[in-house]
C-alpha cells in the first residue's frame, strides 16, 4: 500500500511539475508579448481594487470610451463601503460592516454618474445625541439654530449664545477648503512649468483670503480639538459633543495637535441638498452606494470580475503594461489604476526596485494606524434611555447616538491604548440606520452600528478574538448605564478588528482611510510629496486610492481625478503625436 501510495504520489508530483514548467512557459510567452509593446493591449484601462474608489475611476473611464476592466479580490465589491449579513444563521439582518454615513460624496460625481438613477438615495441623519451617565442629555441639530439654542442652554449659556457665531465660523472655513478637496494638489517646490503654473493658479484663486481667514485655517490645521474648543465653549459636555468629529479614525486623542482639522475634514462635507456638514444613511446600507456606482461603470461599459486578486503590475521600460493575477493570469492594458494601500499598490505591487528611493522610503514612512473596532448589533428593540424615555421610535434614535460624554473620557481611552492595552470605556459613534431604512432588517429589528476606538495600533498582527469581545462587552456595558435596556435587546453581535480590517479588506494597519488625515499626509503630501496629483513614478499607473488628497472617507473624488489623470495625459499624448 505504501509503495503504491508513494508511486502515486511520485507520479502526482511529476504531473504538478510537468503542469507548472507549462504554466510558466506559456506566462513567459505571454511576458514576452507584454515586453513587446507593440500588440494591442488587452483592455484601455485596468482599475486594481474594486472598493467605491476604483469603481468611480472605472465609471470615468468607461464613459469616455475607455475599455475598462476592474478587478477585485474579493467575492463582492465595494470595499470598505459593503453591507453585509454577516451571521449565518439569520441572513435577513443586514448591516453597513464598515463605514456607515454619508457626506462626502461631492454632488459632481453623483450627477455626472447619475448614481441617484442606480439607486443612491440618501435619508438626512437626524441630530447629534449623547445621553450622560451622570443623567441628562443634549442633541445638538445641523441646521435649527433656534432648537440648538434651547438643548446647549441646558448645559451653558454661554455657549448657547456661542454656538451660532461656532457654525457660521466653521462655514466660512469650509467656504474656504471646501473647493479644496476638489482641488488637485500643486507639486510644491517643483520648478517645472506645468507644476509652477498650477501653484500659482492655486494662489490666485485664493487672492482674496484676508489675514484672518489665513490665521483660522492656520489655527485648524495645527491645533488640537481640545485646544480649540477651550477657546468656544466653557461646558464639558457640549466640548465633549464636538470633538468627537476631530478623533475619527485618528490614532490622536482630542489633546493632539492636528485633531482641529480632522474635525474640519469631517465638518465641511455635503450629502448633496447643500446643508454644511450633514451626514446620511444610504438606503441599503453603504454597499449600496459602491453598487450604484458600480452599475453607473457597467452602465458605460466597465466589465468588473470579482474573485481576482493582482498580484502585481507589470512593466515594460518602466511603464505600466498591465497586471499579473495570483492564479498566474496576465492581462494588458496602457493605463493602470490601483486603488489598494500605497504599501500593497507600490511596494508589493511595482516593487521597491521600480521605484526611486525617496519614493520607496515616503511609502515605507506612511502611518496607517487607527484601533478602530466596528461594532454591528442587531436589536430586538431601540434603546430605552433614561433621559428621554420609550422604546418608540424618537428623533434621538435618528442621529449619531454616542457615547462620548466629555474629551477628557475620549482622551482616556486614546490613552489606554497608547498604553498597550484596549480602551477600559471605549468611545462610540453610533448610528441606528434603520430609523429610516426598513430594508436592511425583518419588521420591528433594528441595526445599531458603534463606530469605536481605541485598542492599541499593534492589533492589525493578530486577530485578538477574546479580548476584542471583552472590549465589545465593555462599549455595551457603557450605552447600558443610559439605557438599560441596551444590553438584553442585543440578538446578534458582529465585531471587526484592526486584524480583519487589514485581512479581509486590505486596510492595512486598520486605518480606516489607507492612511492617517495627520498633517504631514495632508494635501501634497498625500501620499507622497510630488506624486499628490494621482500620478506615480510610473508613467502609465494613476493612484485611486483613500490615501490620496481628499481620501479618506466615501467620496469617490480620488478615483475621479485619478481617472481625470490618465484621460488628461492620454490627449496630451495624442495632441503630441499629431504635432510630429
Ligand atoms: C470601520 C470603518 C468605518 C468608516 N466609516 C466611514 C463613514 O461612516 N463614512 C465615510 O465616508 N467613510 C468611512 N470610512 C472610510 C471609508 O470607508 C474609506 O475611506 C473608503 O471606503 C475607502 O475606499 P477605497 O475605494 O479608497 O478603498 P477600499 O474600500 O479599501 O477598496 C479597495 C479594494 O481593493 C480590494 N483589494 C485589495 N487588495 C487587492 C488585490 N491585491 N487585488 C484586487 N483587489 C484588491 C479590496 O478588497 C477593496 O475592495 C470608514 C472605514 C472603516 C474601515
Amino acid at each position: 500500500m505504501a509503495t503504491k501510495a508513494t508511486q502515486a504520489a511520485k507520479a502526482m508530483a511529476g504531473k504538478a511539475l510537468k503542469t507548472a514548467q507549462a504554466a510558466r512557459t506559456a506566462q513567459a510567452a505571454r511576458a514576452s508579448r507584454t515586453s513587446g509593446a507593440s500588440g494591442p493591449s488587452d483592455y484601455d484601462a485596468i482599475i486594481v481594487g474594486g472598493g467605491h474608489n476604483g469603481l468611480t475611476a472605472a465609471a470615468y473611464l468607461a464613459r469616455s470610451g475607455a475599455r475598462t476592466l476592474v478587478l477585485e479580490a474579493r467575492p463582492k465589491t465595494g470595499g470598505a463601503a459593503t453591507t453585509e449579513a454577516p451571521w449565518p444563521d439569520a441572513p435577513e439582518f443586514k448591516v453597513t460592516r464598515l463605514s456607515y454615513v454619508m457626506s462626502l460624496l461631492p454632488p459632481t460625481i453623483i450627477n455626472d454618474l447619475q448614481l441617484q438613477k442606480h439607486g443612491y438615495k440618501i435619508y438626512p441623519m437626524g441630530p447629534y445625541y449623547q445621553a450622560f451617565p451622570e443623567g441628562g442629555s443634549i442633541k445638538l441639530y445641523a441646521d435649527d439654530a433656534k432648537r440648538n439654542h434651547d438643548e446647549v442652554s441646558k448645559w451653558s449659556k454661554q455657549d448657547a449664545d456661542a454656538m451660532p457665531r461656532w457654525d457660521a465660523w466653521l462655514a466660512g472655513l469650509a467656504d474656504v477648503l471646501g473647493p479644496l478637496l476638489l482641488t488637485v494638489p500643486p507639486n510644491l517646490g517643483s520648478r517645472k512649468p506645468r507644476d509652477l503654473q498650477e501653484t500659482l493658479r492655486l494662489a490666485w484663486r485664493h487672492r482674496g483670503l484676508d489675514v484672518r481667514t489665513i490665521a483660522d485655517v492656520t489655527r485648524l490645521m495645527s491645533m488640537s480639538i481640545a485646544d480649540l474648543l477651550d477657546d468656544w465653549f466653557e461646558s464639558p459636555q457640549v466640548k465633549g459633543a464636538l470633538a468627537v468629529n476631530g478623533v475619527i479614525g485618528t490614532w490622536a486623542g482630542p489633546y493632539e495637535p492636528g485633531t482641529a482639522y480632522v474635525m474640519a475634514h469631517h465638518s465641511i462635507g455635503d450629502v448633496g441638498d447643500g446643508h454644511l456638514g450633514n451626514w446620511g444613511f444610504q438606503e441599503g446600507g453603504m454597499g449600496a452606494v459602491a453598487d450604484a456606482i458600480a452599475n453607473a461603470a457597467r452602465e458605460n461599459g466597465a466589465e468588473i470580475r470579482t474573485d481576482a486578486r493582482v498580484s502585481r503590475i507589470l512593466l515594460n521600460n518602466g511603464r505600466a503594461a498591465g497586471v499579473e493575477l495570483e492564479n498566474g493570469q496576465q492581462l494588458t492594458a496602457k493605463v493602470v489604476v490601483s486603488s489598494l494601500h500605497p504599501r500593497t499598490a507600490f511596494l508589493d505591487h511595482v516593487g521597491r526596485a521600480n521605484l526611486p528611493d525617496d519614493f520607496v522610503t515616503d511609502i515605507e514612512h506612511w502611518k496607517t494606524r487607527s484601533g478602530v473596532v466596528k461594532i454591528n448589533l442587531a436589536l430586538a428593540e431601540l434603546p430605552d434611555f433614561t433621559a428621554d424615555p420609550g422604546t418608540n421610535l424618537q428623533e434621538h434614535h435618528t442621529g449619531s447616538v454616542e457615547m462620548a460624554p466629555t474629551m477628557p473620557y475620549i482622551e482616556q481611552a486614546f490613552q489606554d491604548a497608547r498604553n498597550g492595552l484596549p480602551a477600559v470605556r471605549p468611545f462610540s459613534d453610533g448610528v441606528i440606520p434603520t430609523a429610516f431604512d426598513k430594508t436592511l432588517v425583518p419588521e420591528g429589528y433594528h441595526i445599531m452600528s458603534l463606530f469605536t476606538q481605541w485598542v492599541p495600533s499593534d492589533w492589525n498582527e493578530a486577530p485578538h478574538t477574546e479580548e476584542l469581545q471583552a472590549y465589545a462587552d465593555r462599549m455595551i456595558d457603557c450605552y447600558n448605564e443610559v439605557a438599560p435596556n441596551f444590553k438584553s435587546s442585543i440578538i446578534h453581535t458582529d465585531i471587526v478588528g484592526p486584524y480583519q480590517m487589514e485581512h479581509d479588506y486590505g486596510l492595512i494597519g486598520g486605518n480606516i482611510f489607507h492612511g492617517e488625515l495627520s498633517l504631514e499626509q495632508l494635501f501634497h503630501m498625500r501620499p507622497a510629496p510630488g506624486f499628490a496629483d494621482y500620478r506615480t513614478p510610473v508613467p502609465g499607473l494613476y493612484y485611486a486610492s483613500s490615501a490620496t488628497h481628499a481620501g479618506g472617507g466615501v467620496c469617490g473624488i480620488p478615483g475621479m481625478q485619478a481617472a481625470k489623470a490618465a484621460l488628461a495625459d492620454r490627449r496630451a499624448a495624442v495632441r503630441s503625436l499629431r504635432r510630429r
